[in-house]
């Protein structure tokens, strides 16, 4: 400690005329101050690395969030794209939707009209049919883009559409199941029932009823309808079905008998010629025999007779229909 006690005398001597100053400086401050100086520097160097290190880290993290902020930029650009592609899909996929609602609605009333042809009582379809809408008459108004809100609730409902259509179609093709079968129906009754004329010529020469006897002048009662033509002419059966009679005799020359079913019955009387035997299928249209003056008759001419349940009727309501060609 003595040591450290011991001073120093610093001596400065400016210049030749001025004064000598003079300090009187212990050891230890001798000693302390290099070693502060030393110190401070240290320390100023610690700092100045830090400050440098955490500049740097800085610099390094700014340029990392200016990259990242543009990549989440462009990770929404693209999204938002993908966003507006979605929504058109969207639309595109309502359009087809609405377009299929349209198609649906035109197959319900096809349906209503081949019902109506066939003659099959309807039910109502006016409701899928004032679904119909029509894009005559221009559309318009102001367009605003979909908000992304809005595009989730018009998705349900587009969803909506479809499974409302799937609805309609499993609906459907029952519902044309049972049409097509009572079409098949209507066809088969069409197919069994006199519906044609027998003969080419529409020459009605007498009349079902009460008439007078051609031959005895009397009042008598005639069982069917009387159409006159050529000799040769085709007789053609007015339905489908089974031939029950097939001869000739005096009073109905060659004559032919058709069962259709159902209790209805057809005869041919007066031909020329026979084209089938009994137990022959037939179907309508089919030929059957030739227009002729055989049996009790005056001139060559077909007498057709309608029974139903085996009593004779007025063939004139069965022989509204023109003959399809067989
Ligand atoms: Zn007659």
């Amino acid at each position: 400690m003595k040591w450290l006690s011991k001073r120093f005398t610093l001596v400065i001597i400016p210049d030749a005329n001025q004064s000598v100053m003079q300090y009187r400086i212990s050891r230890l401050i001798l000693i302390l101050v290099p070693v502060v100086i030393l110190l401070l520097g240290i320390l100023a160097l610690l700092f100045f690395l830090l400050f440098s290190r955490n500049a740097l880290i800085t610099s390094k993290l700014q340029n990392q969030l200016t990259s990242s902020a543009a990549q989440y930029q462009l990770q929404l650009n693209v999204k938002e794209e993908n966003i507006n592609l979605l929504q058109t899909d969207l639309v595109q996929l309502s359009e087809q939707a609405q377009a299929m609602e349209q198609k649906m609605a035109q197959i319900n009333e096809l349906e209503l009209q081949l019902k109506q042809l066939a003659g099959i009582e309807t039910y109502s379809s006016t409701a899928a049919a004032s679904k119909l809408i029509t894009e005559e008459g221009g559309q318009g108004g102001e367009e605003l883009p979909l908000p992304v809100a809005g595009s989730a609730s018009f998705a349900k409902e587009t969803s909506q559409h479809y499974s409302d259509i799937t609805h309609q179609m499993d609906e459907l093709i029952p519902q044309l199941e049972e049409t097509k079968k009572e079409v098949m129906k209507v066809q088969q009754m069409l197919r069994i029932t006199p519906t044609i004329w027998p003969t080419d010529s529409r020459k009605v020469t007498s009349l079902f009823g009460v008439r007078k006897d051609p031959f005895t002048r009397r009042a008598t009662y005639h069982a069917g309808l009387d159409i006159g033509g050529a000799v040769g002419d085709p007789i053609y059966a007015a339905a489908d079905g089974t031939v029950t009679r097939s001869e000739r005799d005096r009073i109905h020359g060659n004559n032919v008998m058709i069962d259709h079913g159902r209790g209805i019955s057809t005869r041919y009387m007066h031909m020329n010629a026979r084209n089938v035997e009994v137990g022959d299928k037939v179907v309508k249209g089919q030929i059957i025999g030739q227009l002729g003056n055989t049996g009790r008759s005056t001139g060559p001419h077909l007498h057709y007779e309608v029974f139903v349940n085996g009593e004779n009727v007025d063939p004139e309501p069965y022989i509204k229909g023109d003959r399809e060609e067989p």
